[in-house]
């Protein structure tokens, strides 16, 4: 059974095949470009919203073959500013902003502050639906925010993100040591057995 990706963000993307082992195809690939409003109040509602989507489209599409879609939505939150960006964090510069215009705009908010350092985690939820119905999962991975981007790994934020125990930035960290400890694996984790009860009562 194929599992479906309703992810069109190259980041993740990129974590999720190195993470599963199970062969993983972009939505993308099936269906072409969408464009999905994610309006939820949560991270679980967003992720909710992106694979009912996609899981009613394959269906349109390809209605005698059978999915499981997976999603994430995902972001970071500062306590500091009340949680934000939180649900935000694709859109914290505005509309349709890249990554590095999100980043810049958080590293800017820090400057103004005259923070150097402060508490910040990330968020995963996951959701996953099949046939069988839709489940969502969590994953957190807490660290410290700064206001200063160091290094190019990762992705969106990791530049600025410190992991609890390490010096270094996500942005400075190997990608399999963010493997093991990012909210996404952490929620993956969960989501794993979840996706092999689908498989097997699918078999
Ligand atoms: P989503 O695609 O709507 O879930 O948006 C997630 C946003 O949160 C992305 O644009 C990233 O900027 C940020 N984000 C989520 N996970 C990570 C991560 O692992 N590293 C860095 N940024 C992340």
């Amino acid at each position: 059974m194929k599992i479906v990706l309703a992810t069109s963000n190259s980041g993740k993307l990129r974590e999720f095949k190195q993470m599963c082992q199970e062969e993983v195809v972009a939505f993308s690939e099936l269906l072409g470009d969408l464009d999905i409003i994610e309006d939820g109040e949560s991270f679980a509602q967003n992720a909710t919203i992106k694979a009912r989507t996609i899981y009613e489209k394959l269906q349109e599409q390809y209605p005698s073959e059978p999915f499981i879609v997976i999603s994430d939505d995902s972001g970071i939150s500062l306590p500091l500013l009340g949680g934000s960006p939180g649900i935000y964090s694709a859109r914290y510069a505005g509309e349709g902003a890249t990554d590095k215009a999100n980043l810049t705009k958080l590293l800017t908010t820090l400057q103004d502050q005259g923070v150097t350092r402060t508490p910040a985690y990330y968020t995963a939820a996951i959701a996953i639906i099949s046939d069988l119905g839709e489940y969502v999962v969590h994953g957190w991975m807490h660290g410290d925010a700064i206001d200063h981007a160091r290094g190019e790994k990762g992705f969106g934020y990791d530049p600025m993100f410190i992991p609890t125990h390490y010096t270094q930035t996500l942005g400075e960290l190997d990608d399999p040591i963010k493997a093991t400890l990012s909210h996404r694996a952490q929620a993956l984790a969960l989501a794993k057995p979840i996706i092999q009860m689908l498989q097997r009562s699918a078999s």
